[in-house]
């Protein structure tokens, strides 16, 4: 077996031609240089479904790359300025109502049940064919993965929040019309440009089949082993711990009996979050058409914001199998935010610029970073080209 490498590499006597971004830039200048988020924005963005997910979560070829570009101007962490996609750059951004809410039936969720709610009415009502949302890993305890699901019961038994990233894009090859995304605020960001931005030609993945996104407001992601590897150091075997809970900066784990098993305060865990997060300045999920979290609500319910027209809409069809109160009080909401994007500004080596323009070009990323402690990292073939294989 012959492993590829760009055709770059292979026509090296040709001129590379003008404008061409390989995905060995990305490759350097992210997830080399450790600032990938693992959003699964480079995979949804390849029209050719060059780009797969290594068995360590991060992106890797897995076929030809012909230099498009899209994979480097679809990353939130290179040539995407994310902050551009923003359409009101103060507060928590645009939104028409917002709720603090809990299902009706009891499920056992993370706060209240509110994402499974709407995504089982969704179902059930005809409005969607499928979610993408995250399931628990069968072999290791709290690890979330991508998932497809197409029935009630598969949205009931998925109604837990894992605090790694999911690659939920690389599920875009269905062949369903209409779906929902579940995703952290930088995967919806990246939905959102593709859709906004679509390749014109015929593309591996369904980005047009999504027809309504959820956020789940984040501060940071956490690489699974890591935070993993850490509560082992503290004594806490993940297959005893039955509701995993972090809320106003604490963290805490319960068994089956409901007796809390581990408490800490959730900084004492950064060491396992992912670098990248500390560049991200969205808390609340601006651009999603509803976020959701379990900020500024008491225990047991969720904050719904609803943010866009087709926000109200699915939130007209679920509401009534839910209890809800309008929520008041969002400072906490805008407090968190606004200190979020104090940290994406210390940490981005390029202008935080929400009227800069929507594409980081490579010159400008690469002179942001090159001598900060985020400077690209050279290519490292056996790791990017080891699933890749000349067709
Ligand atoms: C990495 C991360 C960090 C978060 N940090 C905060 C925070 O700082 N403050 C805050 O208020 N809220 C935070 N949340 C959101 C919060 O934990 C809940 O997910 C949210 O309130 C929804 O609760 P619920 O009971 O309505 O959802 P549920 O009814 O429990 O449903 C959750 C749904 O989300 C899906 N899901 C779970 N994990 C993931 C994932 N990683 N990727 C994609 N889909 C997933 C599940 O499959 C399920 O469909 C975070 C979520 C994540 C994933
Ligand atoms: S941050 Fe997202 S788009 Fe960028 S390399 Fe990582 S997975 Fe791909
Ligand atoms: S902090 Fe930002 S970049 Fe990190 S997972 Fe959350 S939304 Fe994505």
């Amino acid at each position: 077996m012959e492993y590829l490498l760009d055709i770059k590499d292979k026509v090296s006597q040709v001129e590379e031609l003008p404008g061409k971004k390989w995905f060995r830039k990305l490759d350097e200048a992210v997830i080399e240089a450790g600032r990938c988020v693992e959003c699964g924005g480079c995979v949804a963005a390849c029209p050719s479904g060059s780009i797969g997910v290594a068995p360590d979560g991060r992106p890797t070829l897995i076929k030809m790359c012909t230099g498009c570009s899209r994979c480097w101007d679809f990353c939130p962490r290179a040539g995407l300025r994310y902050e551009r996609l923003w359409e009101a750059e103060e507060g928590i951004g645009k939104i028409q109502a917002a709720y603090t809410a809990r299902a009706k039936d009891v499920i056992k969720a993370t706060n209240g049940g509110v994402v499974t709610t709407i995504l089982k009415t969704l179902l059930e009502n005809g409005v969607i064919e499928g979610a993408l949302i995250a399931r628990e890993s069968p072999e290791q305890p709290w690890k979330g993965e991508a998932y497809l699901a197409t029935t009630s019961r598969e949205i009931l038994e998925s109604s837990k929040t894992f605090y790694n990233q999911v690659m939920t894009p690389m599920l875009l090859d269905h062949s369903l019309s209409s779906v929902a995304f579940v995703g952290t605020p930088c995967q919806i960001q990246a939905i959102k440009a593709l859709q906004k931005y679509p390749w014109e030609g015929s593309a591996a993945w369904r980005i047009d089949s999504i027809k309504i996104t959820i956020a789940l407001m984040c501060t940071r992601a956490f690489k699974y082993e890591k935070f993993a590897f850490l509560l082992k150091k503290k004594g806490v075997d993940l297959s005893c711990v039955d509701r995993m809970e972090v809320k106003n900066g604490e963290f805490t784990l319960k068994n089956k009996e409901r007796k809390v098993i581990y408490k800490d305060k959730i900084h004492n865990f950064d060491a396992a979050a992912l670098p990248g997060c500390d560049e991200c300045a969205d808390f609340s999920g601006r651009l999603a058409d509803i976020s959701v979290g379990g900020i500024a609500s008491e225990k047991g319910y969720t904050t719904v914001l609803i943010r866009t027209a087709t926000g109200e809409k699915v939130w007209d069809i679920a509401r009534s199998y839910m209890e809800y109160a309008i929520l008041e009080d969002l400072e906490p909401i805008v407090n968190v935010e606004m200190k979020k994007r104090k940290r994406a500004k210390r940490f981005l080596k390029r202008p935080f610029d929400p009227r800069g323009d929507i594409n980081v070009e490579v010159t400008e990323h690469y002179s942001a970073y090159s001598s900060s402690d985020r400077a690209p990292k050279p290519l490292n073939p056996a790791r990017v080209y080891q699933y890749a294989e000349v067709c």
